[in-house]
């Protein structure tokens, strides 16, 4: 699936060398679109953004990762699709290869877009959606930028949260950034740098339910269906911490 959108993903890696997907596996459709957020600790510490659309996870790298302030505006850098297989890829890339470090399954969840379907959405620059994962939760935009700095090489956007229940400016975000565990695994950066530690729990390729009860919490919401605006309400049932 989505051979033809991986070629710059292919391009970029060799796969006798890197134990990232290559894409080869057919995913099975979820009955909602997926996401995942990967903690890259590449040359600069990143947070690579993945949305499931059309087969493949439209991909942005943030820089400083996501903010729960609607204030705080995250630069996040488009970068190439990536196969849905890499939704379950925590490891390290090995050094002198693309984006060479360690990744950690940070977040995950299901995704939708609101007011217009996702591909009007990216088509105008202007996406809005609303995430349920372990971490992140409520409505968020991606508001693409003009970019001067890069001469046009890189598209870049801007990740930002909206004012709602899930909002916060007060500190939370960094505690939340400084929470150094990951969902699927509950291990550390360093644990999976090291390779030790239990592998991480799938969600993309079998079908696991990242957070306990998430589906039927996102079916509960009526308006979070594609297309249509979430009417956003409180959570229905406290749910156990990421990783636990
Ligand atoms: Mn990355």
């Amino acid at each position: 699936m989505g051979s033809r959108k991986l070629a710059k993903y292919r391009a970029k890696r060799d796969f006798t060398k890197t134990a990232e997907p290559s894409g080869a596996v057919d995913v099975a459709p979820a009955e909602h679109l997926r996401y995942v957020i990967q903690k890259h600790a590449a040359r600069r510490l990143h947070y690579d953004l993945r949305l499931e659309l059309g087969g493949v996870f439209k991909s942005w790298a943030v820089t400083r990762g996501p903010s729960l302030d609607p204030t705080d505006k995250r630069l996040a850098v488009e970068v190439e699709d990536h196969p849905l297989e890499y939704g379950d890829f925590e490891g390290t890339i090995p050094k002198g290869q693309y984006g060479g470090g360690t990744v950690q399954l940070w977040d995950r969840g299901y995704w939708a877009p609101e007011g217009m379907s996702a591909e009007a959405g990216l088509a105008k620059g202007d996406l809005k959606f609303t995430l349920e994962g372990e971490r992140l939760h409520g409505s968020w935009v991606l508001v693409r930028i003009k970019n001067d700095r890069t001469g046009g090489k890189r598209t870049n956007w801007l990740l930002i949260k909206h004012r709602d229940q899930w909002a916060r400016e007060d500190g939370a975000t960094e505690a939340m950034m400084a929470e150094d565990r990951s969902g699927a695994s509950a291990r550390s950066m360093a644990e999976i740098a090291a390779g030790t530690g239990r592998a991480p729990a799938p969600f993309i390729t079998a079908a696991g339910d990242p957070v306990p009860g998430a589906a039927a919490v996102w079916d509960s919401h009526t308006g979070l269906v594609p297309g249509a605006v979430p009417q956003v309400e409180a959570p229905p049932s406290p749910r156990p911490a990421p990783g636990g």
